[in-house]
């Protein structure tokens, strides 16, 4: 495994996270949650990913990855949630508000098990909160020793900006985090979150680098779909279905010949491809299998030349 600063964060995390969106406590059985816990921890991976909202119902995802995370020192991992989705019906059910961000925390740590957690991130920007609000409040959580670090997830970029503004006013802990999107399909955050993080100091931490299995090349046309897989299971497969469409399965076929090329599989030239980026600070990814995990931490040792790049490049036209 190889380690990354989060941004101008002093802790390392690394290069490649496991989350448990769609799987732990949604889909998988605890026993295999634990073995893809227990193979990461074991190839060095020490950056886990949660959310109040993952799981079949709140915070059960979490109750899962604890349970996976109970042999492991607690110092040796960073370990991450957040709150923003609606938990319940009520108004103030939702949203980073001080009171509900407050209670979720709470809520979190008892699931989770633990004291702390490094990083809290503010799931998604929330229009009805303002912005001292909410940055008051992660400091309230990083001063109560309750929380490392604060951070944003899918926040658009000109809200990232003010709320570090908003920071240096206030005299509060800085944001250390950002967790968006990134993949060879969606590269929307090379235009200002990428390098605005990258400005102020946010480590930046990218969800579904394998477009939820679609770049791991087990998705192809014509072919049925892997029994099993997301897309097959019913109460998650319109996460990944809508991505299934020709025009990315035509890219998905050159991406595999480029991948044959170097002797990698899909998936490692899919995380090689987004660690590329010296930004950012983790991949973080999804896995149903500890085989996943094997193949997927393997990415780490791949550099990719220019003119695999610039091929690549092509490719996504
Ligand atoms: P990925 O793009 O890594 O997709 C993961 C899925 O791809 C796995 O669950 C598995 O699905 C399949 N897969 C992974 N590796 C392989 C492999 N080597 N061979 C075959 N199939 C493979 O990420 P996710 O979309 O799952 O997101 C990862 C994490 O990011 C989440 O767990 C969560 O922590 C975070 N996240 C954060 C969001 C946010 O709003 N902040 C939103 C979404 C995710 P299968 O079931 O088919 O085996």
């Amino acid at each position: 495994m190889k380690y990354r600063r989060l941004g101008k964060a002093g802790i390392k995390v690394s290069e490649i996270a496991l989350g448990s969106w769609l799987t732990y406590g949604t889909v998988t059985e605890q026993n295999t949650a634990e073995a893809c816990v227990h193979q990461a921890y074991e190839l060095g991976v020490n950056h886990f990913d949660c959310a109040n909202v993952y799981g079949s119902t709140p915070h059960e995802a979490e109750r899962f990855l604890a349970k996976a995370l109970q042999p492991f020192p607690r110092d040796s991992y960073v370990l991450t949630t957040k709150a923003f989705w609606p938990v319940g019906p009520g108004v103030n059910d939702r949203g980073l508000s001080r009171k509900h961000l407050t209670s979720q925390l709470e809520q979190s740590l008892k699931a989770l098990n633990t004291d702390y957690v490094d990083i809290f991130y503010c799931h998604r920007y929330d229009p009805d909160t303002e912005m001292e609000e909410i940055v008051s409040t992660i400091d309230d959580f990083v001063r109560q020793g309750k929380v490392r670090y604060g951070g944003v997830s899918e926040w658009p970029a000109e809200k990232i900006a003010e709320a570090v503004q908003v920071q240096s006013v206030l005299g509060t802990h800085p944001l250390r985090a950002s967790q968006p999107v990134y993949n060879m399909f969606n590269r929307y955050i090379e235009q200002a979150v990428l390098p605005l993080c990258e400005q102020y100091g946010l480590g930046v931490v990218v969800f579904s680098p394998l477009a939820q299995g679609l770049l791991t090349g087990k998705y192809r046309k014509g072919q049925p779909l892997p029994p099993g897989s997301r897309a097959t299971t019913e109460k998650i497969s319109h996460f990944i279905t809508r991505y299934l469409t020709d025009e990315n399965f035509a890219k998905v076929e050159d991406l595999l010949s480029v991948a044959n090329d170097l002797g990698i599989s899909l998936s490692q030239l899919a995380l090689a491809w987004v660690l590329r980026q010296p930004a950012i600070s983790s991949a973080l990814i999804g896995a149903s299998k500890p085989e996943q995990v094997v193949e997927n931490v393997k990415a780490v040792d791949v550099e990719l030349p220019l003119d695999i790049l610039k091929r690549i490049d092509q490719i996504l036209q």
